[in-house]
């Protein structure tokens, strides 16, 4: 972990030099309404709107599915309090992908957000050394859990990190006084899980840098805008489809003539895969299906307050770790740009408590976070805005990863559906998965290889 330093502006010449000369073309085809096109994007998050903007460059004729009134999926920029608010990614890896290079092609503005996070324990900023002591920590973690699957042999992360072997002398290993932290961070607050439900292989592999970028307009609405051109049906569930010869039969719920396409690029999340919400005939391969089921969906949930007047002296977008303990664990992102909101993610249980009884179980968690951390600040929240990402049938969960022992399953989603069917979203990437970044880049590729299909790019 590296102490913070101020946000700055990223390239903003650039981006408004940028603008003007890359504005992107047109779709190929008016093709809203009709029922033949080259290719079907479902899902019109990160992962669908990456992919169909690959398809309109090439000038091939398409449509965007998104069973939701609006684009973006797990990026939402909401209204609370009267400011505007990411209640899903709140910013991405900038060296993750092509996302912020497309943002900047489209003269989106982007800022930078204070590198790394700022420690806490007992209500006050940790000292220099124990930032250095937990950053060895979560490097050992890692190291452990690498090491424990070496053999091939995938377990639980909480047992990999149990039976790591003591730490050199005078290091802090996997049990040292940040090992609750470490296990709180990678876990239910990166994951959604515990530790003892998550793959160590999966976990070991994740390559997620941190997020050190986000759109001052929220990345929901960023999302909007980089979809704002495509060919899109809102309103569009898809509920059926069906593969006969040469053509995929795409059947929108309320729509009497299903859309016949080339090819699929299927951007749903997986546990709504995984729950059947969408019938295939014939049906998913039972290694698909397998696979799915091996990445149950994990838990985040966001809380938004006001705090008016810094009473915790954050600079804007500053994010707060706190030292495990007797509260609910929780990750800050303090003054959204500046403004007097701030915006608590909690995940597992609290979070599955949160998407089941909303905002009069979120004050409470909020408020009780507060209170062990920041004890002058708890009495000024009375009100916050939740999210309900567990609730939502449309994606039903935060992130996907693998159980103990399944870690391995991630690589069955490169696989290619019935010839024609290409998987994207977060779930997809082996490394990058769980992120935006690594979302947007899995729908890039997986319209690159629906492209192949037409003698489009490299075989
Ligand atoms: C609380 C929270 C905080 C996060 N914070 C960060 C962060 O700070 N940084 C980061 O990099 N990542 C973060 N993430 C993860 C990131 O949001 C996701 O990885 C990414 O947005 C997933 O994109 P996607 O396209 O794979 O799926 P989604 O965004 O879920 O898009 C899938 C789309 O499919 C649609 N759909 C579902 N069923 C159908 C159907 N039958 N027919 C048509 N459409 C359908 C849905 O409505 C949805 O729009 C966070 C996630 C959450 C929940």
């Amino acid at each position: 972990m590296t102490r913070p330093r101020h946000p700055g502006t990223l390239n903003r010449r650039h981006f408004l030099a940028a603008a003007s000369a890359a504005l992107l073309p047109a779709p190929a085809l008016a093709q809203t309404g009709a029922s033949d096109v080259e290719v079907v994007i479902i899902g019109g998050g990160a992962a669908g709107i990456a992919a169909a903007r690959r398809i309109a460059e090439a000038k091939r004729s398409y449509v965007l599915l998104e069973a939701s009134p609006r684009l973006g999926g797990r990026a939402r920029t909401e209204d609370a309090f009267g400011l505007r608010v990411d209640l899903g990614a709140g910013g991405f890896a900038r060296s993750e992908g092509t996302l912020a290079a497309s943002a900047q092609g489209a003269g989106q503005t982007l800022i930078a957000l204070p590198s790394g996070r700022r420690l806490f324990a007992h209500g006050r900023e940790v000292r220099e050394s124990a930032y250095d002591a937990f950053a060895s920590a979560l490097g050992t973690a890692r190291r452990d859990m690498l090491t424990s699957v070496d053999g091939g042999k995938d377990i639980a992360a909480a047992q990999a990190l149990a039976n790591a072997p003591p730490p050199a002398k005078g290091t802090p290993g996997a049990n040292g006084p940040w090992a609750a932290t470490v296990a709180q961070f990678l876990g239910p607050l990166g994951c959604g899980r515990s530790l003892a439900t998550l793959s160590a292989l999966d976990l070991a592999r994740r390559d997620a840098p941190p997020d050190d970028t986000t759109s001052p307009a929220g990345i929901g609405t960023l999302m909007e805008g980089l979809g704002a051109w495509l060919n899109v049906q809102k309103d569009a569930p898809v509920t059926l489809v069906t593969h006969g010869g040469r053509f995929h039969s795409v059947s929108v719920r309320g729509q009497r003539t299903p859309i016949r396409a080339r090819a699929i690029v299927l951007a749903v999340p997986a546990p709504v895969l995984a729950a059947g919400a969408i019938r295939f005939n014939p049906g998913l391969p039972a290694r698909l299906v397998t696979a799915l089921r091996a990445i149950p969906a994990g838990h985040l949930e966001q809380v938004a307050f006001l705090l008016p007047g810094n009473p915790l002296a954050l600079q804007p977008n500053e994010a707060v770790l706190t030292a495990a303990g007797t509260a609910p664990p929780a990750l800050l992102r303090g003054r959204i740009n500046g403004s007097d909101l701030h915006v608590l993610t909690f995940g597992d249980a609290p979070a599955r408590t949160i998407a089941e009884k909303g905002a009069a179980a979120a004050l409470p968690l909020a408020r009780d976070w507060l209170r062990a951390n920041f004890p002058t600040a708890e009495a000024v929240v009375s009100e916050v805005v939740a999210s309900n990402w567990g609730q939502d049938p449309l994606v039903r969960g935060a992130l996907s990863a693998a159980l103990p022992g399944q870690g391995a399953q991630r690589r069955v989603f490169a696989d290619t559906v019935q010839n024609r069917i290409f998987l994207a979203g977060e779930y997809v990437p082996v490394s990058g998965w769980g992120t935006l970044g690594g979302a947007w880049a899995s729908g890039e590729a997986a319209a690159t290889r629906a492209l192949r299909l037409f003698g489009d790019g490299p075989a």
